[in-house]
C-alpha cells in the first residue's frame, strides 16, 4: 500500500472504489471527463490527469471504470489513451462491465506495449462499492491476478479468478442476466400483491421469509419506501441505470447467440428494458421496473 494508483472512469462506481483507495493509503491520480466528478475526487485529496495518457505516464497500476466497450476502447487505444504512454510491466485493471472480446481485444494491444491487461468487472451496486464490498470477477493470468488482487482487496470484499481475460466478464454478463429477471420478477410480483391489497412492507418480509426470496426482494427492493437507502425509495436516482443494465442484456444476448445457449427470460428482460430505455427511464436505477410496471398497470 501506499502506492500510486491511477483511476479512469469516477462515476456512480469509480467515484466510491477511488475513494476506498484513498482511505487505505493509496495516492490517486484520476481523470474523468465529466469535470464534476473530477472535483469531488480533488477534494478528496487525488492529483488530477488532463488525459488517459497523462495517468499512464505517472503510474504503472492503473484501474478503469466506464460505462461500455466503446468508452473502453477510447480510454485504452484514443489518441490521448492509456496505451499511448503506457509505461512496461504496468499492471491495467478494467472494471467496466463490457464484451468479453473487447477486453480480450485491449489484453492483446497492452501485451504489444509491454503491459498486462485483466478484466475484472464488479456486482454488488454502490452501497458496495461505497463500503468496500464489491465482488470482483477477474480474467486473466495468474501471476497479474494475484497482483491485481491486492489492490481489488481494499475495494472489495470477494475477488474471484475465473480463468484467463474476457471470463470475468462472462461471469459477469450471466449475473446480470439474473439479475434483470430478478428485478423485473420482483416488481411484477410487489406490483400485483399490492393492487391486491397486501402492504408492500409486509409482502417483502414476507417474500424474503419464503422461497421468492431474491437480492432485488431484499437488499435492492423496487418499490418506494420499502427500504432506506436504496434508489427506489430516492426517486430512482443514482444506482445502476437502465440504460447499462439495457447493455449488458445485449451483451448477454450476443454471448447467448454466439454459443447457441436458449435464454427465453434473458431476452424478454432485454426487450422490457430496451422498451424502458427508449420511454424516458434510460438514466433511472433499473429497480424502475416497478415504476414502469406500475404505470402500465395504472392505464
Ligand atoms: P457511470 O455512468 O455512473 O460512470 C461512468 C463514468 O465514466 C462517468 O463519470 C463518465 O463521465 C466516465 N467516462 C465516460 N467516458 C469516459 C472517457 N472517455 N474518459 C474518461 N471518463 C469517461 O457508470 P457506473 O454506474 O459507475 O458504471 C460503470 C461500469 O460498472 C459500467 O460498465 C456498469 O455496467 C458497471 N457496473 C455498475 C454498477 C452500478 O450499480 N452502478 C454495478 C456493477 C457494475
Amino acid at each position: 500500500s501506499g502506492s500510486t494508483v491511477g483511476f479512469v472512469g469516477l462515476g456512480n462506481m469509480g467515484g466510491h472504489m477511488a475513494r476506498n483507495l484513498i482511505k487505505k493509503g493509496h495516492s490517486l491520480i484520476v481523470y474523468d471527463n465529466v469535470p464534476a466528478s473530477v472535483e469531488a475526487l480533488k477534494a478528496d485529496g487525488a492529483t488530477v490527469a488532463a488525459s488517459p495518457k497523462e495517468v499512464a505516464s505517472q503510474t504503472n497500476l492503473i484501474v478503469s471504470m466506464l460505462p461500455a466497450s466503446q468508452h473502453v476502447l477510447e480510454v485504452y487505444t484514443g489518441s490521448s489513451g492509456i496505451l499511448s504512454s503506457v509505461q512496461k510491466g504496468s499492471l491495467l485493471i478494467d472494471s467496466s462491465t463490457i464484451d468479453p472480446s473487447v477486453s480480450q481485444q485491449m489484453a492483446e494491444e497492452s501485451s504489444k506495449a509491454g503491459a498486462t491487461f485483466v478484466d475484472a468487472p464488479v456486482s454488488g451496486g454502490v452501497n458496495a462499492a461505497r463500503d468496500a464490498g464489491l465482488t470482483f470477477m477477474v480474467g486473466g493470468p495468474e501471476d497479474a491476478f494475484a497482483k491485481a488482487k491486492e489492490v481489488l482487496d481494499k475495494m472489495g470484499k470477494n475477488v474471484v479468478h475465473c480463468g484467463p481475460v474476457g471470463t470475468g466478464q462472462a461471469a459477469k454478463i450471466c449475473n446480470n442476466m439474473l439479475l434483470a429477471i430478478s428485478m423485473i420478477g420482483t416488481s411484477e410480483t410487489m406490483n400485483l400483491g399490492m393492487k391486491l391489497g397486501l402492504d408492500p412492507k409486509l409482502l417483502a418480509k414476507i417474500l424474503n421469509m419464503s422461497s421468492g426470496r431474491c437480492w432485488s426482494s431484499e437488499v435492492y427492493n423496487p418499490v418506494p419506501g420499502v427500504l432506506e437507502g436504496v434508489p427506489s425509495s430516492n426517486d430512482y436516482k443514482g444506482g445502476f441505470g437502465t440504460a447499462l443494465m439495457t447493455k449488458d442484456l445485449g451483451l448477454a444476448q450476443n454471448a447467448a447467440t454466439a454459443t447457441k445457449a436458449p435464454t427465453p427470460l434473458g431476452s424478454l428482460a432485454h426487450q422490457i428494458y430496451r422498451i424502458m430505455t427508449n420511454s424516458g427511464y434510460a438514466g433511472k436505477d433499473f429497480s424502475s421496473a416497478f415504476q414502469f410496471l406500475q404505470e402500465q398497470a395504472n392505464q
